[in-house]
């Protein structure tokens, strides 16, 4: 899987006001002269944010760049997902990530829908053959509502065989997970390449939060030595920059084939990252 061309992508939420769209439009900027291979714009499950990520997704091409929409297939019926892909295809996307999502609490289940994202990426391989350069998730720590790491990594396989191209993974903060997942899906016969999501740390208790939630472990090293810091944001940020880029830095050297930061609108540490790293 050694790629001697790291590609760089950087994913992006739907902006809520006209300021923060302004201020994408900035961050994008900031982040072009990485010379990323797509920038990628979130969804929420049941359609929740579906004019939001079609804004973003038609700015990002409008600027030049590749755009990769994120396409939760949970909680929207079939009809509603081709008519997504049909509206993206007639905006020029090539390039989607295909996903369950998880429903948002409150939010009806629809019955008629897909339960998982092998449905969405066969769906989108019957109806539209080679058109979309099809991502999926992948879980080098496993997917929090797996029964076992066997399954998750069983219904990965199939998740792939049903037609995906690559994928991306959950953010994680131990290298060798995601090396031992790399190998456990090789050793399967799956070869796509399966690029690392990396989080820059910018606020210890909503990483905590959010870690807890999707099942990415904090090393309890990590862990602690963040929560010393309490409110000390520049130690937090410089802390998670060196040990961030240094696993970025032996991702790249042992075969990552890129890297793809969960950027969440801002510039700023997946831009230094990167400089550190020498792109
Ligand atoms: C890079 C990345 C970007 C993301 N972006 C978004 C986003 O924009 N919006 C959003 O809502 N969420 C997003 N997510 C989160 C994702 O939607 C959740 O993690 C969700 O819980 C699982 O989605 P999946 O596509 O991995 O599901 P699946 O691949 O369907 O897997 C979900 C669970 O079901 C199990 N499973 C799979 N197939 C079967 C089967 N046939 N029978 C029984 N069990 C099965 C798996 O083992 C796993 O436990 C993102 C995740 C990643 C890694």
């Amino acid at each position: 899987m050694k790629s001697d061309t790291p590609t760089l992508s950087f994913e992006f939420f739907p902006a809520r006001t006209a300021e923060g769209r302004a201020k994408q439009v900035i961050t994008r900027k900031q982040l072009r002269q990485y010379r990323p291979s797509f920038f990628s714009c979130t969804s929420g499950a049941g359609g929740t944010t579906r004019s939001g990520t079609l804004q973003t997704i038609s700015d990002i091409i409008s600027e030049g760049i590749p755009a990769m929409p994120h396409l939760p297939c949970i909680g929207m019926s079939k009809e509603e997902v081709q008519e997504l892909l049909n509206e993206y295809k007639n905006m020029g996307v090539k390039h989607l990530l295909a996903l369950r999502g998880d429903i948002p609490s409150g939010l009806g289940y629809c019955m008629e829908g897909m339960r998982h994202a092998s449905e969405l990426v066969e769906l989108v391989k019957r109806e539209h053959g080679n058109h979309f350069h099809i991502e999926v998730a992948a879980y080098p720590e496993y997917h929090p509502q797996s029964r076992s790491a066997e399954d998750d990594l069983n219904y990965f396989v199939h998740k792939v065989r049903a037609g995906a191209d690559s994928a991306i993974t959950q953010f994680f903060f131990n290298a060798d997970s995601y090396f031992r997942f790399v190998d456990d899906v090789q050793r399967r016969g799956i070869n796509i390449p399966i690029v690392p999501g990396i989080m820059p740390i910018a606020n210890f208790s909503k990483l905590a939060r959010f870690s807890d939630s999707c099942g990415a472990e904090i090393p309890r090293w990590l862990r602690l030595k963040l929560q010393s810091y309490a409110d000390d944001t520049a130690s937090i940020k410089a802390l998670a920059l060196d040990v961030v880029t240094d696993m970025c830095h032996r991702l790249l050297a042992e075969g990552a084939p890129g890297l793809h930061f969960y950027a969440l609108n801002q510039a700023g540490l997946a831009s230094t990252i990167c400089q550190r790293l020498g792109f």
